[in-house]
């Protein structure tokens, strides 16, 4: 892009920065990159940052154990039928790393293709191989939900009796990358069938130091009776504990997210909030991504930071001529001792290091003698980056949410519910447009009209007021149908097509259909198809303002 381009160009000091994005940027040129390059930094832990990188929108990484139900939970939130590409299945071979992204038209483009694309955050992952690259690629279609976030889909932890499956490629490495990128990581675990495997663990193990951006989520918490519930929760609650360094930060959702009835609904109220509360989070992404990236930065300056002091310490006590070899192997031997020295000349927190049994391993391929001497003024340049430059983005940060918080979230899919009806949370940003006053008139027959008088029943036993039922009314009736509650409120949207907040006959019956069609087994209809809409509704608006005058005056 052009005006990308020109922001960039110009700027020359931290003061001329009209976003924390390109402050971030700024910053990361003119201090972080200098250092990453003089000590191959990217050699031991991850590739330079990119354009894309900053540019890019809020991305989520679903990653889950074979059968967790992961495409099923995507489709679930882009209320997508089907995406393309998106295979579900226990068949490992056709499993892939998908990034679901936002395009005009359906298109497929291969991994091989992807990292050579200046425009996508990947091109940093061609290290990962063929065998990889044949197994990644990305989705663009027209989706709501994707207008303002990507979705990373991952390809299936393995089970303990496929372990002996090679994959070709190093798939934790692969989510480690993924992790630093994203905004969230959403593990997806079963619990009808949680497995420990050796592969869950290793993955688990790549997360570390992405804890913030992790969300658990204990799916399909309806197939088994509450009993067994507690007993997997605290299963999970003890591995993520192992795993991780600080597990009272991590969150678990319980829930079923899929849109299929409840099998067992002991814990139906609590399905329904945590569902409220994960959806209320991927929503706020947009709103958290300036604070995402700065920590992200922050971080790793830090590790940058670490590195720089470790490689010119190594420097240093490497001879100049003799014993090289000799002085190398126990340089790499005693690394833990260094590790702890420097963290005490410099005053450095052990969290910012990296971890020491990799870096012992990574140490024996590379030659200590090309490694680079203590540059103060490139350090210093760090610290002033750490101690003062990001403090001077806060002000601009705080602005930046202050105005976000105006703005809706994420719209659209799943999503979409949470914006009106007495399944939504209060969300002051939507003024949906009632559909009706688009509908075209049509003469077709209306399809709800065939099983009108057993609607009409069920209407009037719910004692309307006024011949309209409230949302209070209406919501167990509803829920008692075991649908989730997020399908549900999808539902309502569609049915109060005059959005009164009420429910007349006509679309009470509506409402009634689309449930039965939801319980059949089919999707929902992102809006409301003309043949669909209630037929006093078609007539456009003087009869609408009528009816809802009468019901003022009354
Ligand atoms: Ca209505």
């Amino acid at each position: 892009m052009s005006s990308k381009d020109l922001k960039n160009q110009g700027v020359k000091s931290l003061n001329e920065v009209c976003t924390v994005t390109e402050g971030l940027r700024w910053l990361y040129r003119q201090k972080l990159l200098p250092l990453e390059k003089y000590y191959a930094f990217s050699d031991f832990h991850s590739p330079s940052l990119e354009e894309a990188d900053f540019d890019n929108k809020p991305m989520i990484l679903v990653v889950g154990q074979y059968s967790t139900g992961k495409t099923t939970f995507i489709r679930y939130l882009l209320e997508q039928g089907e995406y393309p590409g998106g295979r579900i299945g226990p068949e490992p071979t056709s499993d892939c790393f998908t990034a679901i992204m936002h395009g005009d038209v359906h298109n497929v483009i291969p991994g091989n293709a992807l990292v050579v694309d200046p425009n996508k955050p990947f091109r940093k992952l061609s290290p990962f191989g063929t065998t990889f690259l044949n197994r990644f690629q990305c989705v663009h279609f027209p989706n709501q939900v994707l207008e303002s976030i990507s979705i990373i889909d991952t390809p299936g932890i393995l089970s303990s009796s496929k372990r002996k499956m090679s994959r070709g490629y190093d798939f934790p490495a692969v989510v480690r990358w993924f992790a630093e990128h994203v905004d969230r990581v959403i593990l997806l675990c079963d619990a009808h069938k949680l497995e420990l495997s050796d592969e869950f663990s290793r993955t688990i193990a790549a997360l570390r130091g992405n804890e913030d951006k992790l969300r658990v989520v204990l799916n399909k918490a309806d197939a088994v009776h509450p009993q067994q519930l507690m007993r997997v929760y605290g299963a999970l609650m003890w591995s993520l504990g192992k795993a991780f360094r600080t597990p009272e930060v991590l969150r678990v959702y319980i829930g079923s997210f899929w849109s299929a009835p409840l099998k067992v609904t002991d814990n139906q109220k609590l399905f329904q909030r945590e569902e409220e509360d994960l959806f209320a989070d991927i929503q706020n992404l947009p709103r958290s991504s300036a604070l995402r990236k700065l920590n992200d930065l922050v971080k790793r300056a830090r590790l940058v930071r670490a590195h720089a002091y470790i490689i010119s310490a190594l420097k240093e006590e490497m001879p100049l001529v003799f014993r090289r070899d000799h002085k190398k192997r126990d340089l790499i031997y005693d690394l833990p001792l260094l590790f702890s020295r420097i963290q005490q000349r410099h005053q450095l927190s052990p969290g910012d290091f990296p971890d020491c049994a990799r870096m012992q391993e990574q140490l024996m391929n590379h030659d200590f003698s090309r490694f680079k001497a203590l540059k103060p003024r490139l350090l210093a340049d760090l610290d002033e980056l750490l101690t003062t430059d990001i403090a001077k983005l806060m002000p601009l940060l705080r602005e930046e949410e202050r105005e976000a918080a105006y703005r809706p979230g994420v719209q659209g899919g799943a999503l979409l519910d949470t914006s009106s009806g007495p399944f939504a949370e209060l969300n002051p940003f939507c003024h949906p447009e009632p559909a009706g006053e688009n509908a075209e008139p049509s003469d077709e027959g209306w399809v709800v009209s065939r099983d009108k008088p057993k609607y009409d029943e069920i209407f009037y036993n719910l004692s309307p007021h006024q011949g309209k039922l409230s949302g209070t009314q209406v919501k167990d009736w509803m829920l008692g149908t075991r649908l989730p509650s997020s399908v549900l409120g999808r539902i309502w949207r569609l049915a109060d097509v005059d959005r009164d907040g009420m429910l007349d006959e006509e679309e009470f019956a509506l409402a009634s259909h689309l449930m039965e069609v939801k319980l059949e087994g089919f999707g929902l209809p992102p809006m409301l198809p003309p043949h669909l809409v209630p037929p006093s509704k078609r007539r456009r608006r003087t009869s609408n303002t009528e009816n809802s005058k009468d019901c003022g005056d009354a």
